[in-house]
Formats: C-alpha cells, sequence, structure tokens
C-alpha cells in the first residue's frame, strides 16, 4: 500500500490501472479513522479491483467557528489500520496540494445545500461537494463509498453526480454503531464519559421513532414529539435540528411511509453530532431499508438514445446509469455487465449466436466468470456440460453470458423499477450481436425475465417455470423479439445450472441444429 500526497502522483497512477482494464473505488475519508470508516473500505474491496482512500482534512467544508483546528489527525494510525485491508493507495494531500494559491472556483448546489446541516453549517455542502468533485476528477473512480451516517451529503453527492453528469456509481453502506448504540464518528473522541453517556439519547430517540413507526403510528408530528422528549431527557444535550423527510428532496413530512428518514443534529457540551435512521417494516434489514429510501422515486427522467449498434456507446451508458446508481450497492458485488468484457472477449461481435441469460456472479467477485476467464467452479462447469464446450476459448466463440437481473438488487424483493431498467440494459446489450439467432435462458427469475421484459409478455399469462419446464429438463419456442425488430429468435429455457437442485440435459445437439 502507498502512500500518495501529490495530485499529478495520483493521477498518473490511476491512469495506469485504468488503461489495464481494472476497476477503481474510492472511499473519501477525513482520517481518524474508525469502524464507520473501514465497513465502506470492505465494501469497496468486494466490489472493484483497486481501492484508494483518501484522508483528508477539508478546510473547505468547517465554518469559521467549527472545529478544523483541531480535528483529530493521525496519519500513521491511519495508514496501519488501512494496511490491514490490502488497500492499493492511500491519497492524502495537503490544504496547498489541493487547495493551491489562486484557486477560485467552488461547486455551488440548490435548496438541498441550504437546509439541516445545510442551514447549521452554512458553506459546508459547497465544501463538501467542491472536494468531492475534486477527488472524483483525480481518483477518477468506477465506485465511490458514502456512508449513511452522513445521508444528506450522500444526497448531495447523488445530486453533485446526476446534475454533472460525472461517471462514477455511488455506493451507500448503513451506520456503524458502537454497541451502546452510538453512531461511530471521529468526533467521539472529543467527549467526556458524561458527555457520552448524555449523547446516547441521540440514538435512542431514533430507536424511539422506529419503535413507533413499528406498531403502526403514522402521523410523524406524534413521532416528532416522542422524539423531542426522549432527546431532552439527555442531560446537556441541545437539539440543532430534528426531522422526519422524504428520502429525496429531504422535504419534512407529516405522514410515515417506508423509506422516510428521521434526522437528528444535536450538540452536546461543544460537541455537534448527527444521525439518523430510516423507517421501514420492522424486521427489514439495514441494507433493505437503504435500498427503499435510495430507490425512491427517481432523480431524474432524462433518458439518453444508445446511437446505432455501438459497443462503446453500451457500455458507457450502461456503466454511467443513473437509474441503476439509485439503487443501493449492498452486500453482493455488482452483477457484471457484459459490456464491460466485450472488448477483451469478443473482437469479432458478429461471430456469436447465441446469449446465454441468467445469474452467474458469484458472492467472490474474483470468482466470477468474464474476470476469471471462466476458470471452471461449479457454476462454470455445469455451465459448459449444458452447452457441450470444452473450456472458456470455446465458450467465447459461440456465446456471451449476461444476466437479466443486474442492478446489484439483493434479496427476494426486486423493485419493478430496477428490473425494468436491468432489461432495458440486457435489450441494449443484445443489440450488439448482429448475428444471434439463439437464446439459453438459465433458471426460474431469467425466465420470468425473459418473458416479461424481452417478449413483453403480460406477467398474469406465464405459467409457473416448473409447469413450464416440465418434466423434459428443457423448452424450446421459437419467438419474435420486439428489441431485434421482431426478427425470430429460438429460446431454450433450462434449469439454473447451479441453482437448486434440478439439472437440465445438455443442450449440445439442440444448439448444433
Ligand atoms: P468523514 O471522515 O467523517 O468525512 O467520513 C467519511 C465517510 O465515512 C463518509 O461517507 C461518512 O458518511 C462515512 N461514515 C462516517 N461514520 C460512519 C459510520 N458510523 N458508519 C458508516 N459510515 C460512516
Amino acid at each position: 500500500m502507498r502512500l500518495i500526497t501529490s495530485v499529478s502522483e495520483m493521477k498518473a497512477i490511476t491512469r495506469e490501472v485504468r488503461s489495464r482494464g481494472k476497476s477503481v473505488g474510492l472511499v473519501p475519508t477525513m482520517g481518524a479513522l474508525h469502524k464507520g470508516h473501514l465497513s465502506l473500505v470492505r465494501q469497496a474491496k468486494q466490489q472493484c479491483d483497486v481501492v484508494v482512500a483518501s484522508v483528508f482534512v477539508n478546510p473547505a467544508q468547517f465554518g469559521p467557528d467549527e472545529d478544523y483546528g483541531r480535528y483529530p489527525r493521525d496519519l500513521d494510525k491511519d495508514f496501519n489500520l488501512l494496511s490491514a485491508y490490502n488497500l492499493d493507495t492511500v491519497f492524502s494531500p495537503s490544504a496547498d496540494e489541493m487547495y493551491p494559491e489562486g484557486f477560485q472556483t467552488f461547486v455551488e448546489q440548490g435548496p438541498l445545500s441550504g437546509i439541516y446541516e445545510g442551514a447549521s453549517r452554512p458553506g459546508h455542502f459547497r465544501g463538501v461537494a467542491t472536494v468531492v468533485l475534486k477527488l472524483f476528477n483525480i481518483v477518477q473512480p468506477d465506485m465511490a463509498y458514502f456512508g449513511q451516517k452522513d445521508f444528506q451529503q450522500a444526497l448531495a453527492v447523488r445530486r453533485l453526480v446526476e446534475d454533472l453528469n460525472l461517471n462514477v456509481r455511488l455506493v451507500l453502506c448503513p451506520i456503524v454503531r458502537d454497541e451502546d448504540g452510538l453512531a461511530i464518528s471521529s468526533r467521539n473522541a472529543y467527549l467526556k464519559p458524561a458527555q457520552r453517556k448524555a449523547s446516547l439519547a441521540i440514538s435512542q430517540c431514533l430507536r424511539r421513532a422506529e419503535d413507533l413507526a413499528h406498531s403502526g403510528e403514522c402521523d410523524a408530528q406524534k413521532i416528532l414529539d416522542e422524539m423531542c422528549c426522549v432527546l431532552r431527557a439527555g442531560p446537556g444535550v441541545k437539539i440543532d435540528y430534528m426531522a422526519l423527510v422524504n428520502p429525496v428532496g429531504f422535504e419534512p413530512v407529516s405522514r410515515i411511509t417506508a423509506g422516510v428518514i428521521a434526522l437528528v443534529a444535536a450538540r452536546v457540551g461543544p460537541v455537534r453530532l448527527i444521525d439518523n435512521a430510516i423507517l421501514g417494516p420492522p424486521g427489514t434489514s439495514p441494507e433493505e431499508l437503504l435500498q427503499m429510501a435510495l430507490s425512491a422515486p427517481a432523480v431524474t427522467t432524462a433518458e439518453a438514445r444508445i446511437p446505432g449498434i455501438d459497443a462503446e456507446a453500451v457500455v458507457h451508458k450502461i456503466e454511467g446509469c443513473r437509474d441503476c446508481a439509485a439503487i443501493s450497492t449492498i452486500l453482493l458485488p455488482p452483477r457484471e455487465f457484459m459490456a464491460g468484457y466485450l472488448k477483451r472477449d469478443y473482437p469479432d461481435l458478429g461471430s456469436v449466436r447465441t446469449a446465454v441469460i441468467g445469474r452467474h456472479t458469484t458472492a467472490r467477485p474474483d470468482n466470477s466468470f468474464y474476470r476469471n476467464n471462466g476458470r471452471p467452479n461449479r457454476f462454470v462447469t455445469a455451465l459448459y456440460d449444458l452447452l457441450g464446450v470444452a473450456g472458456f476459448a470455446e465458450f467465447k466463440q459461440r456465446f456471451i453470458l449476461t444476466d437479466v437481473i443486474r442492478c446489484h438488487a439483493s434479496g427476494p424483493r426486486i423493485p419493478d423499477k430496477a428490473m425494468h431498467n436491468c432489461s432495458r440494459h440486457l435489450r441494449n446489450e443484445l443489440c450488439l450481436f448482429p448475428n444471434l439467432d439463439t437464446l439459453v435462458v438459465l433458471g426460474e427469475d431469467a425466465y420470468l425475465g425473459v418473458q416479461r421484459f424481452l417478449l413483453d409478455r403480460d406477467s398474469g399469462g406465464i405459467q409457473p417455470f416448473a409447469t413450464f419446464i416440465g418434466s423434459r429438463g428443457w423448452v424450446e419456442e421459437q419467438a419474435g423479439l420486439p428489441s431485434l425488430d421482431g426478427r425470430s429468435i429460438r429460446i431454450f429455457y433450462c434449469h439454473h445450472p447451479s441453482l437448486g437442485y434440478q439439472r437440465s440435459p445438455s443442450l449440445a445437439s439442440a444448439l448444433a441444429k
């Protein structure tokens, strides 16, 4: 792991990494690292080839009366903590390096930057947006990791990415708390023991909001009143603001719906602390709650058009899809986009006649199909068996492997909006192969996806998978694909080769016909 302090050196490193086709993840921090920061690092390591953590106490986001001068700084300790994660680079520039003499350009954001944190800390989001944009330009990450702890900041960054058409996917990770419930923060170090005890009222008032919402209370004012009582019970705790807001524009709500955020900022002695909770049905995991909040109505409806059959354009469109970025990528690595591997593995798109559609990303990204040149694992072996190919070289001559569900959505509840976006990407991808004449559809979710989104069939009329597939183990149909100008395509539906207990007999001879 290397420590880089110069902007030009950092730029050169990422240029080199990107030229090797590796993905870059950025974890921006102000140092004084703790378990919250490290959860972002872990997530980034799971999803990116190369991870850069930045450690920079950004003067531009502190007000004149704030704690810039005494903010905790210990780069050696931070470096040691990060070295356990085998990161590639720690980028820790000086303030002069980031804001050299003559610096005068700042990012101004709209209404979101003037409320709550923005109202309490004038100029804060101007400083945040400016430094984040600078870091994105210097590090050029594919993915950047932020914490739910600073929810408003994450939304401001999402707006920045959206409004300025930045080519980075944002990932938001749940709040990490100490055992007593206090959200971990670098500023907790300022708290004296009695203040620390009093500050527990902050997380307790959020727990109270959750309990009330879970018990069916949906009157926002009643919940706020109760939260206030709990918070005031903390000795010496002074409320800065407290609100129940919708997760998109941060407008106050009067009724609670899933995804509403309870926000609190309070002073305990001289220390200002913030915390929040996403309200949702009881038993919902933190990741699902984040997904609920982030997949609330889309930030934008602008549709970019794909000009013709152009692999580069599709790659960029899919990588830059803000609809996907609106869906939190928690737990699972992003399902791999076949488009990312086109250049390396498919110099001649015309040679591909069959698209294989089905889940294939494993929990470990380094185990995934294209990234690993189809190195045999349980899925790959069974897939080659099913298709009757000897190995990756033969596979990529005739087949491409892609998926209908890949908006990083995990768990059984994949929002319809996510499915629509994924299927749009799938349709765009299939258009890249002019001689495509066959689809092999692996398993139930791909079957449902293909029926609904490629063949435009009404979900009510789609047979259950088990009935459809019957005892033969696979089914063939010939169908016109609307997205391929109605061209007739052979479709083979079969069991997923490694999910579930059923195997389909080899399709090799049917495919050869
Ligand atoms: P900071 O160093 O405070 O600027 O934080 C850097 C990143 O870590 C931000 O995206 C924060 O939201 C995130 N972060 C800070 N505290 C926590 C926490 N307790 N849990 C999860 N993420 C956190």
